[in-house]
């Protein structure tokens, strides 16, 4: 019994409970403020690492290209946006990643993403396919898995979000180490790429 300890402890006891509330107040208040619904004006920190998406889409839908311009409508409608100096971005993600290789911005950086729950902090990346065997068994949404040009170019993004923000091959994750589901597919080589660029973070060290 908590409460019976309190008691024991007369007024010392019944002041560090105080503190331990105003604390435990502070903690929560600054994690609602990065997790929170409301989101922070901007990071206080760099972000701690990457975390990478599919769109569990084909390279269109409906007719039309999947692209940062598209998931940007499509995450409006979910009502994730943010402004910052006078633009609302609704896209969630960070960066986008088409079929070709081309990277194209989300939301600028230092503003928190909007697109793994408890790991908003961290710089989101999607790559525009559907890479789950479940979800695309036939592959009937191309890609299927993640082009050479893709890879390439979230190779040499991440590469430079390492050095700018100094995290290492261990600061990237798939949203399916922080959510029930399979995002960005059992097709996405997440550990093979972990390792290639702990290899090329360890040789640009050794220069
Ligand atoms: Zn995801």
């Amino acid at each position: 019994m908590a409460g019976d300890g309190d008691n024991r402890g007369g007024g010392l006891g019944c002041g560090l409970l105080l503190l331990c509330a105003a604390v435990a107040t502070l903690v929560a208040g600054a994690l609602a403020y990065h997790h929170g619904p409301r989101w922070p004006r901007m990071l206080t920190h760099g972000p701690p690492g990457v975390v990478i998406h599919h769109s569990a889409t084909g390279a269109t839908a409906s007719g039309r290209t999947v692209d940062a311009a598209f998931i940007d409508q499509s995450h409006e409608r979910r009502g994730w946006g943010v402004t910052e100096g006078g633009v609302d971005y609704h896209i969630g993600y960070h960066y986008v990643i088409l079929p070709d290789g081309t990277v194209e911005p989300g939301r600028p950086e230092w503003l928190p993403g909007a697109h793994a729950v408890g790991a908003n902090d961290y710089l989101g990346i999607c790559l525009v396919g559907n890479f789950s065997s479940k979800a695309n068994p036939t592959g009937a949404d191309q890609p299927a898995r993640p082009t050479t040009e893709q890879m390439a170019a979230l190779k040499d993004l991440i590469g430079t979000l390492m050095r700018k923000y100094r995290f290492g091959p261990d600061r990237i994750y798939g949203h399916r180490d922080f959510a029930a589901t399979d995002c960005p597919g059992d097709r996405f080589p997440l550990d093979e790429l972990k390792r290639e660029l702990g290899a090329r973070g360890s040789r640009d060290s050794a220069r």
